[in-house]
C-alpha cells in the first residue's frame, strides 16, 4: 500500500488534515510493540485514492533544547516509513525558520515531497502561500484541512504516484 507522511513543525495542522483522511479507520501505531506512539497511522480515503497515511506527532512536548533532534529523528523515520512525504507549512504565519530546517531534511531524504500550504482559506493565508514558493520544494497546495479545501488538489498531485 502507498504510504504519505504528513511532515511538518508543531501546529501547522498535521493531525487535522490526518483526521480528515482517516476519519474513525484509526490505527494506532502505539497498538504496535517496538514502535512508540509519536507516529500514528491510518487508512486514508482521498475520493477514489486509497493509501496509508502516518502522522508524526509527539514534538509538542518536547523542550526546548531536544526539540530539533527529536524533530530531525521523528520526521526522518516517518519519511523512511512512506513513499513520499507531505510536508505542511502554515500560509497564515508564512514560512518559518523551522520550516526551512524541515524543508532541509526532507531534500537529503531524496524521496518525493508534496508541499502543502495549510490554513490556505480566506486571504490571511495569500503572503504565505507565495513565501512557500521560495522553499523550492516544488508549488504549493493550498489546503484547508479544518474546512475541506484543497482536497481535490491534493489528489491530483498524488495520483500520478500511488
Ligand atoms: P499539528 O500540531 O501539526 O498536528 O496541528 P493540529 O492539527 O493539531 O492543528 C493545530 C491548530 O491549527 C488547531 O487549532 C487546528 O484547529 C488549527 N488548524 C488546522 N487546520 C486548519 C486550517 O485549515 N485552517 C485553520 N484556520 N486552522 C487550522
Ligand atoms: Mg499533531
Amino acid at each position: 500500500m502507498f504510504t504519505l507522511a504528513i511532515v511538518g513543525r508543531p501546529n501547522v495542522g498535521k493531525s487535522t488534515l490526518f483526521n480528515r483522511l482517516v476519519g474513525k479507520r484509526l490505527a494506532l501505531v502505539d497498538d504496535q510493540p517496538g514502535v512508540t506512539r509519536d507516529l500514528r497511522e491510518g487508512q486514508a480515503r482521498l475520493g477514489d485514492l486509497r493509501f496509508t497515511v502516518i502522522d508524526t506527532a509527539g514534538l509538542e512536548e518536547a523542550t526546548d533544547d531536544s526539540l530539533q533532534g527529536r524533530m530531525r529523528r521523528l520526521t526522518e523515520r516517518a519519511v523512511d516509513m512512506a513513499d513520499a512525504a507531505l510536508f505542511l507549512i502554515d500560509a497564515r504565519t508564512g514560512i518559518t525558520p523551522t520550516d526551512e530546517v524541515f524543508a532541509d531534511i526532507l531534500r537529503r531524504k531524496g524521496r518525493p515531497v508534496l508541499l502543502g500550504a495549510n490554513k490556505a482559506e480566506g486571504v490571511k493565508a495569500e503572503a504565505g502561500l507565495l513565501e512557500a514558493y521560495g522553499l523550492g520544494l516544488g508549488d504549493p497546495i493550498g489546503l484547508s484541512a479544518e474546512h475541506g479545501e484543497g482536497m481535490a488538489d491534493l489528489a491530483a498531485v498524488l495520483r500520478p504516484l500511488i
